[in-house]
C-alpha cells in the first residue's frame, strides 16, 4: 500500500503511525516521490523537512527525520520542493519559493562547495571562509569561452563585458552584503576576470595592485571581519574600442576615521600602522623615531596588536612594492610613513595642568618633539595650537584656553584628520597613475564595493549614513528589478496593469526632505554653538514624528523604519561627527609645515564653498574654515554615485555571511535568512515572473482541466505568467499523478 493513498483517507480514520514501516526510511522509492513535502518550523525557529503522511482539513500529520511523527496545523505547512530539484543553480527554477526551501537550496550547494548561486538576475554568493578550487586561469578561461555555465562572479563579469561591448552601454557590479560576508574579495574576483580578458597594456596589473595598498590603509581587524573595509569604493575600469583595459579609477565614501584614535577591544586599527611598525627597515626606523606597535597609545588601546594567519611586516614589503607599480615615488613614499608615525605619536602626546582653571598643555617630551619633526613644524606652534585657541568675535580675536578634554580633542582632530587626508591624498595618486588619458572612449565598467546595511544593539552616526546609503542602492535595486519585469511583460504582450512595485521612497524622502527631513535638520542643529545630541534628538521628534517611517523613542533614541527592518539609532556624537571640525588654528599649523604632504592636507580642507556649512564659524586670518557637514558631503557623494549607475546596466551580487566566527562549513540558518531578507532578494524572488516551469508543455487547455482559474494566469507570446503560488499548485498535481 503506497502512504500517498493515506493523503485521501478521512481524517477521522487516519491513525497516527506508530510502526516502522510508516518511517521515511522504510518506504519505497517508489512512495517518496508520490509524498508531498513540507517545510515546518521547529520551535527553536528551524526548519526541517517532513513528508506529509496525511491532511486532514485544519490538521496534517508528517514524518520528521528519524522517524518521528508530528501533527500540526495544516495553514502552518510550508511546501518543500520534490528532490530533483535539490540544489538547482537558480533559485527561480524551484517550484515553490519560500524561505525554508531558498535556505535549505542555498545550504545543499554551500556543502558542496558551490558557493554561488544566481536568484533571477541576481548572483547570491555564500562565503566559503577557506579556499574553494572555482579560480584561477583555468575556470576563466572556461568561462570566457562559455563552456562552463554554473553561476560565478566570473559569469557577471564576462555578461557585464559582453553587454558593453554589444549594447554600447556602461556596466555596473553592485556587491553588497554584510560585514564579513565577502564583498571585498568578490570585487577582486571580478577585477580579477576583468584583468583577464581586457589585459595586455600592463595597466591591468597596476589596477589589481591598487588593492593591498587601499587595503593597508583602508581596512582594519574588527570582531566581524579581520580586513574589513572601513569605506566604500566605486573602481571604474575603462575600456578601449577593442575592449582592452586603458585605465581606472577609484572613489572612495565616508572612512571612518574614529578608528585612528579609539577601536573597541579585539579589533585594531588601520592594517598600515601595524605593517610599518612590524616592517619598516633599521634606517627608516630611526628617521621616524619608530617604536613598536605597543608602545604608541592609540594602537595599545584595544588589546589587539596581530591578526591570526597574517604577517604584518610581510605585508608591508607587499604594499611597498604596490606603491612602486602606481608610482608613487620613494620619495614620497617615505612622507607617507612619516604622517603615519606623526599620527601614531601625536596619540602618545600628554597634557599637564598649567593654572588653577585647570587649564592643560602638551608636555614637551620625545612626543610632541617628534610629531614636530615629522610633519615640519616649529615645536612651539604644535604646542600652541594644542593648548590654546583663537576665536574671532565680532571684530576682536580672542585666545581661549584649552581644558584637558577640549585639549585631547583638538589633538585626536588633528590626527584623523592628518590620516583621512593622507587616504585621499594615496587615492589621488593612484588616480593619476591610473588615469586613462586622453584616448578615453567613455566605456566602463564599475566595481561598487559598499557597507551593507547595519543594525547593531547600539547604532550611531555611522550606522546612520551608511543605511542611508542602502536605501538608496535598494531604490536602484527595485527600480532596476521592476524595470526588468515590465520589459518582460511588455515583451510577452501582457497586459498586467496591477503591479507590485515596493518602492522606499518614503523612507528615502524622511532622510533628504527639505528643509524637515533627518540630514537637514542635523545639519542646522550642528550649525548650532549649544547644539547638544540631546536637543537633536528633540528636534527630531518635534519635526518628524508624523512621518510614518519615523518613530522617537525616549531620550536621544529615535527609530527609522528601514526597508530592511527598524534600526533605532542614538544621537550621542551625532554633531560632532557630523562637524568633523578640525579647528582653524590646527589647519593653519598644517600649511605652515615645511613637508609637502600636511601643506597639500592644509589646502585640501580649506574648501571654499558656496554650500551652507556647519560647525561654528572661526575667522582668522580673512580665511573662513568652510567646510561641509560630513552628512551633506556624503549625500553628495551619493548622488553623484546613483547618478553615474544610473547610467549603467547593473549587475547586482549579494553577499551572505553563513556564521558570525568566520568559519568554513557553519551555515546558520538564521543569520542566513535575516540577510536574504535585508537585501530584499527574497521579496523579488517570491513574486516570480521570471519563473519558467516547463513553459513549452503546458496549454492552457491543460490548466483548465487541472481547474486553474483564469485569473490566476496570463499567457504571454513565449512564457505563461501565474500569479503567486500557482505554480506551486501545479507542482503538487504533477507530483500526486
Ligand atoms: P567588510 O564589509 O567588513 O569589508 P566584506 O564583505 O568586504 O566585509 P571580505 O573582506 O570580502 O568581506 O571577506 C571576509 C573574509 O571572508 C575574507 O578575508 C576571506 O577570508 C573570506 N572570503 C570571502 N570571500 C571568499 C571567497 N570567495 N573565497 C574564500 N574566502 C572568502
Ligand atoms: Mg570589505
Amino acid at each position: 500500500q503506497s502512504l500517498a493513498n493515506d493523503m485521501d483517507t478521512d481524517a477521522a480514520t487516519v491513525t497516527l503511525p506508530q510502526s516502522d514501516e510508516r518511517r521515511w526510511s522504510d518506504t519505497s522509492a517508489y512512495a517518496r516521490k508520490k509524498i508531498l513535502q513540507s517545510w515546518i518550523q521547529l520551535p527553536n525557529g528551524k526548519w526541517e523537512l517532513g513528508k506529509i503522511l496525511s491532511t486532514s482539513g485544519e490538521e496534517s500529520v508528517l514524518s520528521l527525520a528519524e522517524g518521528k511523527v508530528i501533527k500540526v496545523m495544516s495553514e502552518t505547512l510550508v511546501p518543500a520542493n520534490p528532490d530533483i530539484l535539490d540544489g538547482v543553480d537558480d533559485l527561480m527554477q524551484l517550484s515553490y519559493l519560500n524561505e525554508p526551501s531558498v535556505l535549505y537550496n542555498l545550504n545543499y550547494r554551500y556543502n558542496q562547495d558551490m558557493i554561488y548561486t544566481k536568484a533571477g538576475p541576481v548572483l547570491v554568493a555564500v562565503n566559503p571562509f577557506k579556499e574553494v578550487p572555482l579560480y584561477g586561469s583555468r575556470y576563466i578561461e572556461a568561462y570566457r569561452k562559455g563552456s562552463n555555465d554554473s553561476p560565478h562572479v566570473y559569469a557577471i563579469a564576462d555578461t557585464a563585458i559582453r553587454e558593453m561591448i554589444r549594447d554600447e552601454v556602461n556596466q555596473s557590479i553592485i556587491i553588497s552584503g554584510e560585514s564579513g560576508a565577502g564583498k571585498t574579495e568578490t570585487a577582486k574576483i571580478a577585477m580579477q576576470y576583468l584583468a583577464a580578458l581586457g589585459g595586455g597594456s600592463g595597466i591591468e596589473y597596476e589596477i589589481l595592485k591598487t588593492n593591498p595598498i587601499i587595503e593597508a590603509f583602508g581596512n582594519a581587524k574588527t570582531l566581524r571581519n579581520d580586513n574589513s573595509s572601513r569605506f566604500g569604493k566605486l573602481t571604474e575600469i575603462h575600456f578601449s574600442e577593442t575592449g582592452k583595459i586603458s585605465g581606472a579609477q577609484v572613489q572612495t565614501f565616508l572612512l571612518e576615521k574614529s578608528r585612528v584614535v579609539q577601536c573597541a577591544e579585539g579589533e585594531r586599527s588601520y592594517h598600515i600602522f601595524y605593517q610599518l611598525c612590524a616592517g619598516a627597515s633599521p634606517a627608516l626606523r630611526e628617521k621616524l623615531n619608530l617604536k613598536s606597535a605597543h608602545e604608541y597609545k592609540y594602537l595599545g588601546q584595544s588589546n589587539c596588536y596581530s591578526i591570526n594567519g597574517v604577517d604584518d611586516a610581510e605585508r608591508f614589503h607587499t604594499v611597498k612594492e604596490a606603491l612602486d607599480i602606481v608610482h608613487v615615488s620613494k620619495e614620497d613614499q617615505e612622507s607617507v610613513f612619516a604622517m603615519l608615525a606623526a599620527v601614531l605619536w601625536l596619540g602618545n602626546v600628554s597634557f599637564t595642568v598649567i593654572d588653577n582653571e585647570n587649564h592643560v598643555e602638551p608636555v614637551a617630551y620625545e612626543s610632541l618633539l617628534t610629531v614636530a619633526k615629522l610633519i615640519g613644524c616649529n615645536s612651539n606652534d604644535l604646542k600652541l595650537s594644542l593648548s590654546k585657541r583663537n576665536m574671532r568675535v565680532g571684530k576682536d580675536t580672542i585666545v581661549q584656553k584649552l581644558t584637558l578634554p577640549q585639549a585631547i580633542d583638538a589633538r585626536d582632530a588633528l590626527a584623523k584628520s592628518i590620516y583621512s587626508c593622507l587616504f585621499d591624498w594615496l587615492v589621488e595618486q593612484i588616480n593619476k597613475s591610473l588615469a586613462v588619458g586622453k584616448r578615453r572612449t567613455g566605456r566602463s565598467i564599475s566595481i561598487l564595493d559598499i557597507y551593507g546595511f547595519e543594525s547593531f544593539d547600539k547604532n550611531s552616526f555611522e550606522q546612520f549614513c551608511i543605511n542611508y546609503a542602502n536605501e538608496r542602492l535598494q531604490q536602484h535595486f527595485n527600480r532596476h528589478l521592476f524595470k526588468l519585469e515590465q520589459e518582460e511583460y511588455i515583451q510577452d504582450g501582457i497586459d498586467w496593469t496591477r503591479v507590485d512595485f515596493e518602492d522606499n521612497q518614503d523612507c528615502l524622502s524622511l532622510f533628504e526632505k527639505k528643509p524637515l527631513g533627518l540630514l537637514s535638520l542635523l545639519d542646522e542643529e550642528s550649525t548650532f554653538p549649544n547644539g547638544t545630541d540631546l536637543t537633536l534628538a528633540n528636534k527630531l521628534k518635534q519635526h518628524l514624528l508624523s512621518n510614518s517611517c519615523f518613530r522617537g523613542d525616549r531620550g536621544k533614541l529615535f527609530t527609522v523604519v528601514h526597508y530592511a527592518g527598524e534600526v533605532t539609532y542614538e544621537t550621542t556624537g551625532f554633531l560632532e561627527k557630523n562637524r568633523d571640525f578640525l579647528h582653524l588654528d590646527s589647519i593653519q599649523l598644517l600649511s605652515s609645515c615645511s613637508c609637502h604632504l600636511p601643506q597639500a592636507f592644509a589646502s585640501s580642507m580649506l574648501i571654499q564653498s558656496e554650500k551652507p556649512v556647519v560647525g561654528p564659524l572661526h575667522k582668522a586670518g580673512g580665511a573662513d574654515s568652510q567646510r561641509l557637514s560630513v552628512a551633506t558631503k556624503f549625500k553628495g557623494q551619493l548622488f553623484q554615485l546613483m547618478q553615474r549607475l544610473g547610467n549603467t546596466t547593473p549587475h547586482f551580487i549579494r553577499c551572505i555571511k553563513p556564521n558570525n566566527v568566520q568559519s568554513p562549513g557553519l551555515y546558520e540558518q538564521g543569520l542566513v535568512l535575516q540577510q536574504l531578507r535585508c537585501c530584499g532578494v527574497l521579496e523579488h524572488l517570491c513574486k516570480g515572473p521570471y519563473n519558467t516551469f516547463l513553459l513549452e508543455l503546458v496549454s492552457v487547455a491543460i490548466l483548465h482541466q487541472f481547474n486553474i482559474l483564469p485569473e490566476m494566469y496570463q499567457v504571454g507570446y513565449t512564457k505563461l505568467f501565474f500569479r503567486t503560488g500557482q505554480i506551486g499548485v501545479l507542482e503538487d498535481t504533477r507530483n500526486r499523478t
